[in-house]
């Protein structure tokens, strides 16, 4: 028997742990039924504007979606640019255990799902929409707002990402996102990419990243955590040289963010972020608590 236990990206992650848990407790669900709650907790809920329903539209004013799950190389489900779809981490798990493929994307994504019987909504609220009014304004309309750098801050982007160990000693890890508000219409940020915002290795461990998608997606950031565990390091050294190693590749501006949670198959885990402000939520037998990561490489 293990000690079940859920680790959630940012304050946001306490409700989603605590919608998540019964599912842990429960002998009859799984690590893996855990994360997707969790992250169809935030994608329902329309004060999350970073995630699902109500979430910040592209420069278009659009929500796209992008979501993950994973249980291990071999098991493993994302979907990309999904808008009319309220839970991206089901088409997700979906397509992990009922096709042969490992991603899709957009019109695709969404046929696969009414095929399944998801029933389609609209993603954008009346928040979306003030929201977006308001950006393109600050931004002089739609026009200006076209030019390919504008500020993405610290308000903007925030995926849900949880790792689970339930207690036959199952690890699960899953995330779903808007991706970053304002983004050039088809973008699609690491949140979908195995390996990039989400990898599960049953024997080696778990890690999920969020923040700015573009400085994990090159260096295969939780890929190279659970590869640096299964040479060795502890969950905490995994998630710091992930940090590192966006610093030593990117030229970081100010607005850049990345945090990370590791997870290893024994219950041991670690989180590191780039700059202030990132948390992680932790739910055990004995916890119920929001904590500052392990290390923040550049304190506010
Ligand atoms: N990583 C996500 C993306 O780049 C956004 C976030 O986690 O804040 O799409």
């Amino acid at each position: 028997m293990t000690a079940p236990l859920i680790l959630s990206t940012w304050s946001f992650g306490r409700a989603a742990n605590n919608a998540a848990w019964p599912y842990l407790v429960d002998h009859s669900k799984s690590s893996l039924d855990a994360v997707e709650q969790a992250c169809r907790h935030c994608e329902a809920d329309p004060k999350n504007m970073t995630v699902g329903y109500g979430a910040y539209p592209d420069r278009g004013g659009q929500i796209s979606l992008d979501a993950s799950i994973m249980l291990s190389p071999a098991w493993c489900g994302a979907v990309a640019y999904v808008r009319r779809f309220m839970h991206p981490i089901t088409i997700a798990r979906l397509v992990m255990e009922h096709t042969e493929h490992v991603m899709l994307a957009g019109e695709g994504a969404e046929q696969f799902a009414l095929r399944h019987g998801l029933e389609p909504s609209e993603l954008l609220s009346d928040a979306s929409r003030e929201a977006w009014q308001k950006w393109i304004d600050e931004h002089g309309g739609v026009a200006h707002a076209n030019i390919e750098e504008s500020a993405v801050d610290d308000d903007n982007h925030d995926t849900i990402g949880a790792l689970a160990l339930d207690c036959t000693g199952v690890l699960a890890g899953a995330c779903s996102t808007s991706g970053l508000a304002w983004k050039l219409p088809g973008r699609v940020g690491d949140s979908p990419g195995i390996g990039q915002g989400l990898y599960v290795h049953p024997k080696y461990g778990a890690a999920v990243a969020t923040g700015t998608g573009e400085l994990t997606m090159g260096i295969c950031a939780t890929h190279l955590a659970v590869e640096s565990m299964r040479q060795g390091a502890t969950p905490q050294q995994a998630v710091e040289a992930v940090v590192q190693c966006a610093i030593d590749n990117y030229e970081l501006r100010e607005n850049h963010q990345v945090g990370i949670i590791a997870l290893s198959p024994g219950g041991q885990w670690g989180s590191a972020a780039l700059r202030g402000g990132f948390r992680v939520a932790v739910r055990s037998e004995v916890r119920d608590e929001l904590v500052e990561p392990g290390r923040v490489f550049i304190p506010a």
